[in-house]
């Protein structure tokens, strides 16, 4: 667990170099659609010039690889933030070279650069000394408050930090308070709910969960590999073949460690997935021909009667292919159960956080985790590059 964090450094007058996850959704006309994660990462900007600091942020945008890509610019962003701000953010269309170095040099108390997107230079994701060394110049301090991006070990995350004195950003921290609650010391009874689309993205998470949860309750589209498992008929529901052996041995493993898999009784079932198809209630077993969508009623009941006593839930996967309205009710009642519920409640992964956002749900949830594919890997119980590269600076 990263130690230091922003609060235990001295900021005044010093230029804060901070990574941020701003990879936000923009919109064809290249307006930022979606700002939650510049919201996120706004305690952390606003710590740092109430304690006047001259702060230098980097991100990346988009999958650019190594190019220049207009449309994966940062103006649009350096604009929303201007706003959220309620101050003009500078920025400049480089990462590294004399332009960077005056501007960040130029700054004065209070002032926030945004530096051009981290991956229209290939060193970034090669993590590449030499350009972590170059965007150190810009800093007298590195904070990592990019939770969403720590799982990568790219130059502006962790190379950085070799260069630099190094601590986590407010976010960051809170994301990791999160999770090693969930994974060192979770309240009891504590029950995991897991859902999504595949077995085959969730298999390390299940065995991590395994170890310190309850309970997991199973439901999206990876059940039916589960339920096939079991030997019940699953007519022609998302089923990944090869994972059935091992739905098994994760049944089996479960049991020996005492530990109870919640699967569905009954589902929502169309012949096709697509808006307005006709819905079916069906029972444990799924007709021929018949796809799964959602969890039915009687699901839904028993998961709220296995929920009832929790005290800690972390949730991660959709219960039904909740994109589409008549499929995400499954997913919505028992959302609403939860909201009720007085309990620790963690929702980790891209795609159920979209949809509690979605449902309008974001505060009735203890965390929300800002990271999908961060938050699934320290599920996983591995340790994120970006964190430990804080740890290893302050340790050594
Ligand atoms: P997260 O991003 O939160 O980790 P996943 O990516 O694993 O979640 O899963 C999200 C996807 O799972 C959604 O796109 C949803 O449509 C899909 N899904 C949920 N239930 C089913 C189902 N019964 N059949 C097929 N796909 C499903
Ligand atoms: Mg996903």
């Amino acid at each position: 667990m990263a130690k230091m964090t922003i609060r235990d450094l001295d900021l005044k007058g010093k230029r804060v170099l901070m990574r941020v996850d701003f990879n936000v959704p923009l919109t064809d006309d290249l307006k930022v659609s979606d700002d939650t994660r510049i919201r996120a990462a706004l305690p952390t900007i606003n710590y740092a010039l109430e304690n006047s600091a001259k702060v230098i942020l980097m991100s990346h945008l988009g999958r650019p690889k190594g190019n220049i890509m207009d449309n994966l610019r940062l103006d649009s962003v350096r604009g929303r933030l201007s706003e959220l701000l309620g101050q003009e953010v500078k920025k400049v269309d480089s990462c590294i070279g004399q332009d960077a170095k005056d501007a960040s040099d130029g700054l004065i108390e209070g002032e926030v650069l945004l530096l051009e997107n981290v991956r229209f230079y290939t060193e970034e994701t090669a993590n590449d000394p030499k350009f972590a060394k170059e965007l150190s110049l810009l800093g007298d301090l590195f904070i990592n408050d990019a939770f969403g991006s720590s799982h990568r070990a790219h130059a502006s995350v962790v190379g950085v930090a070799d260069y630099l004195p190094a601590a986590a950003g407010l976010l960051l921290m809170k994301e990791i308070e999160y999770f090693e609650k969930i994974l060192r010391d979770p309240e009891h009874p504590f029950y995991a709910i897991l859902g999504g689309a595949k077995v085959s993205d969730k298999i390390e998470v299940i065995k991590n969960l395994l170890n310190v949860a309850d309970k997991i309750l199973i439901g999206g589209g990876m059940a039916y590999t589960f339920l096939k498992a079991r030997g019940v008929e699953i007519g022609s529901s998302k089923l990944e073949e090869d994972k059935i052996e091992l739905a098994r041995e994760l049944m089996a493993l479960a049991e020996n460690k005492g530990k109870k898999i919640v699967l569905p009784l009954d589902h929502i079932v169309v012949e096709e997935i697509k808006d307005g198809a006709r819905v079916e209630k069906v029972g444990l077993e799924i007709p021929k021909g018949k796809i799964a969508v959602d969890i039915g009623e009687e699901t839904r009941e028993l998961f709220k009667e296995e929920l009832k006593d929790a005290k800690m839930v972390v949730w991660n996967g959709p219960l039904g292919i909740f994109e589409i309205e008549d499929f995400s009710y499954g997913t919505r009642e028992i959302a609403e159960f939860l909201a009720k519920v007085e309990a620790v409640k963690v929702i980790g992964g891209g795609d159920t956080a979209a949809c509690i956002e979605k449902m309008d749900m974001v505060d009735k949830f203890s965390h929300i985790s800002t990271g999908g594919g961060a938050s699934l890997e320290y599920l996983e119980g591995k340790v994120l590059p970006g964190i430990a590269a804080l740890k290893e600076r302050q340790d050594g």
